[in-house]
Order: C-alpha cells, then sequence, then structure tokens
C-alpha cells in the first residue's frame, strides 16, 4: 500500500511514521509513505501557498493550485491513486471505512491548514474523510490516525503482535476484557475460566463479555452487529440479571 500525503508540514509527520509497528511496516516494505510538500507545486519566487477569503472573513484559504498540481501529477504516474481530503467536513472515518480503504493499492491524502482548502480542491478528490466532529489545526493528525488504522489491517503488517479480528469494532462489537500475569493484583483475581484452559468456555466468556461491554458501553453498536440468536440470549440474560441486581 502506498499512502502520499499532501502537507504544508512534512516535518510533523516524520516521526510518528518511524518508530514501532509503522516503522517496522515501511522496512518491510509492507507500506510505503511518501510526505510531499505542498509547497513544491507553488508558484513564484516565494511559493505563496493561502490568501484572503473571497468575500472577507478571517483566516486564509489554501490555494487550489499548489494542492491540483499535485494531486494530477500523482494521478498521471498511477490514475488508480485513491484522493482522500481530510476535513472536519467528510464522512466520519469507522473501522468499516477502514476495512475498505486497506484493499486499496494507493491513498492520497490532502492535509488542509488554516480555514481550510478553496472549494475546487473538491472536484478533484475521490472522497472526504473526518477522524471525528472536533476541529484540529491541521489535517496532519487526521492522516496519521488513518495511516495508522488502514496499515494494521494490512496482512503482515501487525505479524504476531496483534489480531485485528478480535479488536473492537471488527466484529461490531467492543473487544472483552483482556488480563496478563500476574493472577492476582492487589486482591483482584484474574477470571478463573481464563486460567482453566477450556478453550471453547474461554470463547464463550469472551463472546459473553463483548456483549455485556458493548451492551453497557455503546448499546448504538449492537443493532448493527449481525447478533446470532444465541448472542440475543446471552443479551437478554444480561439484561434480566442487571435488572435483578
Ligand atoms: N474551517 C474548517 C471547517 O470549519 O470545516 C476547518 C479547518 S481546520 C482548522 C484545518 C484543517 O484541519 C482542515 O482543512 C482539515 O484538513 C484538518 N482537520 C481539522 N479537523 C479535522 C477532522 N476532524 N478530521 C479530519 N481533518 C480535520
Amino acid at each position: 500500500m502506498i499512502f502520499d500525503i499532501l502537507t504544508l508540514f512534512p516535518e510533523m509527520l516524520r516521526s510518528p511514521l518511524e518508530g514501532s509497528i509503522l516503522g517496522k511496516a515501511r522496512k518491510e516494505g509492507l507500506i510505503e509513505v511518501n510526505l510531499i510538500n505542498i509547497r513544491d507545486y507553488a508558484e513564484g519566487k516565494h511559493r505563496v501557498t493561502d490568501d484572503y477569503p473571497y468575500g472577507g472573513g478571517k483566516g486564509m484559504i489554501m490555494k487550489p493550485e499548489p494542492i491540483i498540481k499535485g494531486v494530477k501529477l500523482i494521478k498521471s504516474v498511477d490514475p488508480a491513486a485513491w484522493v482522500i481530503l481530510m476535513t472536519p467536513q467528510g464522512m466520519p472515518f469507522k473501522q468499516e471505512v477502514a476495512k475498505r480503504l486497506a484493499q486499496l493499492s494507493h491513498l492520497v491524502l490532502i492535509c488542509g491548514r488554516y480555514e481550510g482548502v478553496d472549494e475546487r480542491v473538491r472536484d478533484f478528490v475521490n472522497e472526504e474523510i473526518s477522524i471525528g466532529d472536533y476541529v484540529l489545526t491541521g489535517g496532519e493528525l487526521a492522516a496519521l490516525v488513518l495511516i495508522d488504522v488502514v496499515s494494521r489491517l494490512i496482512p503482515g503488517v501487525l505479524g504476531a503482535e496483534g489480531a485485528p479480528d478480535d479488536d473492537s469494532f471488527s466484529q461490531g462489537l467492543l473487544e472483552y476484557p483482556q488480563y496478563t500475569r500476574p493472577k492476582e493484583y492487589e486482591g483482584r483475581r484474574v477470571p478463573e475460566v481464563l486460567l482453566s484452559g477450556n478453550h471453547q468456555a474461554i470463547e464463550r466468556w469472551r463472546r459473553k463479555e463483548a456483549l455485556r461491554r458493548t451492551w453497557q458501553r455503546r448499546p448504538d453498536l449492537l443493532a448493527k452487529a449481525g447478533l446470532s440468536e444465541e448472542d440475543m440470549e446471552i443479551l437478554a440474560e444480561l439484561k434480566r440479571s442487571s435488572k435483578a441486581d
């Protein structure tokens, strides 16, 4: 997977992309990340990339030409490149969106700054993505979030260190509680079933706890989680016993 990031602040992205799992994935050639400075495509001696908004108002707007020039250049080499504008006005970024993007071979992420990008840039993008209902100072952190989430879904990136299929949201539910050693910490014991070695019982317990946690914290997820009849029975039992408490 190739990620091209169009940004005015490539330095901001360098370090988070070097360490840990993303750094390793890059070294192993599982992902390629290119930091492209939008200023390189700006014209004139001063390579200006922003200007005042027509109609007045506070703040600056990123000029269309340098961004569109960068996008066109990338598309001229790889017409299949999928262009995403990072914007709080975009579609919410969710695990299912990440799964879809992880199937593609080349993503181009446009990072806005200031008051955002000239509206005409939107004609050159395939989709707009928001990482949440809040406003960042720039698209760089949003792009990093997207790269991180999508990369860990690419086969081989997590290696033996993780199992994305068990993660929260992957199966429509939050993940079950996890424990490691010691067996007991300040009087808090690891649930006995996890020490039993009985894999079926452990799977049953994990499913029940994932359902319980989702019902308690994110009941909105349950409707779309594709629950089985057995899941529905477990949920009904959880609800009955919570009423009895
Ligand atoms: N004036 C814009 C608006 O109200 O929609 C916000 C501009 S914001 C200060 C600057 C840039 O940060 C945006 O162009 C976008 O690239 C990025 N950004 C801010 N919040 C974001 C979010 N929630 N998701 C994705 N990108 C975001």
